[in-house]
């Protein structure tokens, strides 16, 4: 008899433990998106709509064998996971990661792919009839946006707005930092760290129209557009809401020999990053296809140092690892240029999209 899976949640980590189990077990994937979201290249999306197409992958490639269901869990059974059409879906082993949301346009917020391209295309006009831009946000994704903006319209004024002392958060040395202050006044990108908005700007985010509002250090700050660039949270709500989900070493629920748990949906004490979701899922395929054999040797997850591959635009950026230590422009560029399209055009079996 073949073992059957269910994944719950086709995104980093969910395509690479499905597409690794698929010669094994019966495998199905629960995703409610019509397409696989190549999330990492949002931000370029926004601002080179090139990019609009190649952030949506189709899944039909992924799997030889399995099958993907479009639907969403609402909530678990034990093992058992009641999807929104109101079928339950038992298997021997279940894998959640649905990893987490974020605000837009650095994570979609609409599952359909015609709809979120027309949402990034909208984004795209709105931003590039506002002269001035307020990001708030220092960290990856607000830095990363205004290396993005600056690099695609270098005349636009970028401020990046954060109440923490320093730049982006994390084990990073004083000359990542340094770097990153360095490429960020070579764009021109006003950075106001260490002060927050006395409120919430009066407009919807991600729409043009100017405003004025002014800063906890008592300036007053005018822009004609909005980001709020900070606020990932667990997509969890079908199990314990607003939490993220403790594992063993071995990546299960606790207390649970097959339920298993991936990428940005834990609380393993690291960066959550595709790549992190990738290295579970790959821990927790062999741990599945362990037991499938009738062994009880498993493999444990060593959870990553922190490090991080940081475009500021398509020609710059700042890299970092313990064992490559900071590198500049050339190497980021040369490492994440292409935004790891390719990577994931493999892993799902699709061809380019253009
Ligand atoms: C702008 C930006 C740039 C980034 N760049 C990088 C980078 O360069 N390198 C890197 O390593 N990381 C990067 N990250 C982080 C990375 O995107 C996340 O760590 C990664 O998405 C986590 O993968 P995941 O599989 O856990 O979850 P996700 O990618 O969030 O996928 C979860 C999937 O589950 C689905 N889902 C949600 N709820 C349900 C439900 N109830 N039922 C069924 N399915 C559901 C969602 O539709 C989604 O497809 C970046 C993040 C952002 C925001």
């Amino acid at each position: 008899m073949t073992a059957t899976v269910t994944v719950i949640g086709g995104g980093y980590a969910g395509i690479t433990v499905a597409k690794a189990l698929d010669d094994v077990a019966d495998v199905t994937l629960v995703e409610p998106r019509d397409t696989f979201v190549h999330n990492v290249a949002a931000l370029r999306a926004v601002t080179d709509p090139v990019w609009v197409e190649r952030l949506f992958i189709p899944y039909e490639g992924l799997l030889t064998r399995g099958r993907i269901r479009h639907d969403r869990a609402v909530r678990m059974f034990g093992s058992a996971v009641e999807l929104g059409s109101g079928d339950r879906v038992t298997s021997d082993f279940v894998v959640l990661a649905t990893g987490s949301r974020h605000t837009y346009p650095a994570k979609l917020d609409v599952d359909d792919s015609v709809d979120a391209r027309a949402k990034l295309w909208a984004t795209h006009e709105a931003l590039s009839r506002a002269p001035r831009v307020l990001l708030l946000g220092a960290g990856p994704v607000g830095l990363e946006f205004a290396g993005e903006i600056k690099a695609a319209w270098p005349d636009k004024h970028v401020t990046v707005v954060d109440p923490a002392p320093e730049l982006m958060p994390g084990g990073f040395p004083a000359e990542f930092r340094a770097e990153v202050h360095a490429q960020l006044a070579a764009l021109g990108v006003e950075l106001l760290l260490g002060t927050a908005l006395t409120a919430p700007p009066p407009t919807a985010p991600g729409h043009t129209a100017p405003f004025t509002t002014t800063t906890s250090a008592g300036a007053e700050l005018s822009a004609d557009i909005w980001f709020a660039c900070y606020g990932a949270a667990p997509n969890i709500g079908y199990l314990v809401p607003g939490r993220r989900l403790d594992v063993t070493p071995e990546l299960r629920l606790p207390g649970s020999d097959t339920i298993f748990a991936l990428g940005d949906i834990t609380s393993v004490p690291e960066m959550k990053m595709a790549r992190a979701a990738q290295r579970h899922a790959e821990v927790a395929a062999a741990n599945i296809r362990a037991l499938i054999d009738g062994q009880t040797n498993l493999t444990a997850y060593e959870p990553a140092h922190d490090a991080i591959v940081l475009p500021l635009g398509p020609h710059g950026g700042v890299s970092y690892a313990p064992e490559a230590g900071v590198l500049g422009p050339e190497a980021t560029v040369g490492i994440k240029g292409g935004l790891f399209l390719d990577a994931y055009l493999d892993l799902l079996g699709a061809e380019a999209a253009r």
